[in-house]
């Protein structure tokens, strides 16, 4: 037989993002194309092909895999071996099948695509269809309920196909082969808008009914794709104080949708990388710098705003019908209990705060919210980490297989291991908020269903008080006890695939440390399995504990002791006239007989005290807006910084002398916010230095949430790497505690592996 005609088969195993990305009949179309026969298959370890052709037709098959692959897929390894020659004279896509115990990954839900949006103007059975979808969009994590990810395993179960749908979905010609979602106007779901007892069913009417009430300066509930959303229109002052009250949420700003991309661009200012992730499939709420003002109410006093554009085609479709081209789109909730997903809660609680409620017909399974980036040193940055990103699995380099990762308390999110694969939970949110505590143990129990996963081992933060530790130590399993900080090193470690000792530094709120006090300004020598604290922020008392936190006053007060001790009380600092003196009697108290006053080496009530110090905040409505507010204000011209001394305990109280003088002398307070920033930046720099020729070490990691601040992560990303130090900081792992459990999982695995 000629060499150029005789047929060789190949097994290909495909893992990664491959299902739910239409990546079957991707294959099936790349079959066609170079002439191979044989059959692709779903399996719950990814993608399976019998590839059968002459050789140069199979190079070129693969090659046309590896390099055409569907946006949304993300292909990990591929495998590919010789196999037997089966004659086959057709390729076809082979039913689902369950063959292991292991897993292949979950598609995160991915907005629109713009055919989708051509179609919903042309097909007739999806004219103005607000469920539209295909092969390459639409929902996947929120409506699946198990593997493989096949309709009968999702909520669009109950709607059977039409014959058009059913037609579309087996032509494998067609843009909508095998899309699990499919549906039209005619067998699909739909939406209806109950308002006042009254009920409308034409989704037309539903449309304009909701723009109307909107562009009047109503508030909405919309059910969306991952939860309920409330809406008005961002630029009515009224409507927006109105949504504040009916949320019962004080300062914390509000994310919005602009129409589209030149409208973002009027609002805010645009670079390219804030352009590609707002364009991006994914469509995350991304920080931008404001340009001009929605209502003031949105984001009170901050120079960002959190902006996204419309990505379920019913978004599209609204702003058709909407005159204003922004709208506040926020999480269907009350205060911070998680998202809404049913129509029977929302019914209940949204209805009496709104005007309308919106709701489907399609169950939410999985509740996600909507994810949030900003762009620092040019790279995007999650800060929460849901709507499509989640479950996409991040590689890891050990065998991580086995572990559950509880998590920290705020913000939470746990994390599974599979193989060496991590699989990181939507956000949860604040496990102290009962109605979240059981968000997190249902979720728990589906990933661990979904994934087939039995842990083996559970891994929880030192805080023994933390409701995620008590989980551990409630399952039974063995369990294993990490440091806080240590976890969002390793983090990050984990994220750029660092397996061997750095220069960590974690600066956040507050964790528990190894001598049972309050860290979270800290410089440490660290590896997967262990570390070594280096230096640390001077600790101070935290009167209160936890009470501190949401009252950055406290911590001025604690500082202003530890700089001046009693001498303070000469000093006519403006807003020591907003305290309340007997409260301040009581704090000063509490610090002097020691009574409820952990010491606390945290950056982030050190940046507290010059928030409050600042006069900016001295009670928080919502978590880190002391911080928040300190950042926002900071003159970026402005080049001097206060003083400090390095040491194994940094001194802060040169600073707190000069931030008082700055104070008194009248210095604005951008002036002031970004001389502390600048000096945060120096003893950062000055920690590094010093640790690195103890070392030897050149490579510097951060984390923690205090590096979400864009001012100080650019400031000292920039000037270490200016002196040639090699910098790794989270961009797809959250800084804060939403990236704490990968860290968690993978001192677990490297623990485990020591033994
Ligand atoms: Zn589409
Ligand atoms: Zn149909
Ligand atoms: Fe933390």
């Amino acid at each position: 037989m000629n060499k150029n005609t005789k047929i060789y088969a190949h097994e290909i195993r495909i893992r990664g993002l491959v299902q739910g990305v239409g990546f079957r009949p991707f294959v099936y179309r790349k079959a066609m194309d170079h002439g191979i026969n044989g059959w692709v298959e779903n399996n719950n370890t990814g993608v399976h092909i019998h590839a059968e052709g002459i050789k140069a037709a199979l190079d070129a098959f693969l090659l046309s895999i590896r390099r055409a692959a569907p946006p949304a897929s993300m292909i990990s390894r591929i495998g590919v071996s010789e196999a037997s020659v089966h004659n086959h004279t057709s390729f076809s896509i082979k039913k689902s099948e369950d063959l292991s115990a292991e897993i292949t990954d979950v598609s995160p839900d991915i907005a629109v695509c713009d055919e989708c949006l051509e179609d919903m103007k042309k097909q007739p059975h999806r004219l103005r269809y607000p469920f539209i979808n295909c092969t390459n969009c639409g929902p996947r994590f929120t409506i699946i309920r198990g593997l493989p990810y096949d309709r009968p395993l999702t909520t669009m179960a109950p709607f059977v196909m039409c014959k058009k749908c059913r037609e579309e979905y087996t032509n494998i010609l067609d843009r909508r082969f095998h899309a699990q979602p499919v549906a039209c106007k005619h067998c699909g779901p739909h939406y209806t808008l109950h308002s006042r007892g009254i009920i409308e069913e034409n989704e037309d009417e539903v449309l304009k009914k909701t723009a109307a009430l909107i562009d009047r300066g109503g508030i909405v509930a919309m059910k969306g794709l991952g939860g309920f959303h409330l809406a008005c229109d961002a630029r009515n002052e009224k409507a927006v104080d109105r949504l504040r009250k009916a949320k019962n949420r004080d300062g914390k700003p509000f994310a919005v949708m602009f129409r589209d991309m030149e409208t973002a661009g009027r609002y805010a200012r645009l670079g390219e990388a804030e352009r590609q992730i707002l364009g991006s499939w994914q469509r995350p709420i991304v920080l931008l710098d404001k340009k001009k003002e929605t209502a003031a109410g949105v984001s009170v006093g901050f120079n960002t705003i959190g902006g996204m554009l419309p990505y379920l085609p019913f978004h599209h479709l609204l702003f058709g019908q909407l005159n204003t081209d922004v709208i506040v789109l926020t999480s269907g909730n009350i205060s911070e209990e998680p998202i809404i997903i049913s129509n029977g809660e929302a019914m209940e609680r949204l209805a009496p705060v709104t005007d309308a409620v919106v709701l489907n017909n399609r169950d939410i399974h999985n509740r996600t919210d909507d994810s949030v980036v900003r762009v620092v040193n040019k790279v995007p940055r999650l800060i929460r980490r849901s709507r499509s990103w989640v479950p996409r699995p991040v590689n890891t380099g050990p065998d991580v297989d086995g572990i559950f990762a509880c998590g920290a308390e705020l913000v939470n999110c746990f994390c599974i291991g599979k193989g060496r694969q991590a699989i990181l939970s939507q956000h949860i949110g604040d496990l102290k908020n009962a109605e979240t505590l059981e968000f997190y143990s249902e979720s728990a129990g589906r990933f661990k269903k979904l994934f087939r996963s039995e842990p083996r081992l559970i891994v929880h933060d030192l805080h023994p008080d933390y409701l995620s530790s008590r989980y551990a130590q409630e399952s039974g399993l063995p369990s294993l006890a990490v440091q806080h900080h240590h976890a969002h090193i390793v983090s990050c470690m984990a994220e750029h695939s660092l397996d061997e000792k750095v220069i960590g530094v974690s600066f956040d709120g507050v964790g528990l440390g190894t001598d049972m006090q309050i860290w979270g300004g800290e410089f440490m020598l660290c590896e997967l399995h262990e570390f070594e604290r280096a230096m640390h922020l001077r600790y101070v008392p935290m009167p209160g504990g936890d009470m501190a936190t949401k009252e950055p006053w406290r911590m001025a007060i604690s500082y202003l002791i530890d700089a001046f001790g009693s001498d303070y009380h000469a000093l006519p600092l403006p807003f020591l006239s907003t305290i309340n003196p007997s409260s301040r009697r009581i704090v000063e108290q509490a610090i002097d007989l020691k009574i409820n006053t952990p010491l606390t080496s945290s950056a982030g009530r050190l940046f507290d005290a010059v928030s409050a110090l600042s006069g900016l905040c001295t009670h928080a409505s919502f978590h880190a807006e002391a911080p928040m507010r300190l950042e926002s204000i900071a003159e970026a011209s402005e080049t001097t910084a206060y003083g400090f001394e390095t040491g194994q305990s940094i001194d802060t109280r040169p600073l707190i002398r000069d931030v008082c003088n700055d104070i008194l002398k009248g210095v604005p307070a951008p002036l002031i916010s970004a001389r502390f920033h600048n000096t945060v930046i120096n003893i950062i720099f000055a920690a590094v230095s010093r640790m690195s020729r103890a070392a030897d070490i050149r490579k510097v990691v951060f984390s923690g949430g205090t590096f979400q601040n864009k001012y100080l992560l650019e400031g000292i990303e920039n000037r270490l790497r200016n002196e040639g130090y090699s910098v790794f900081s989270p961009a797809g792992i959250p800084a804060n505690d939403g990236g704490i459990a990968l860290g968690q999982l993978l001192i677990a695995a490297a623990r485990r592996s020591k033994h």
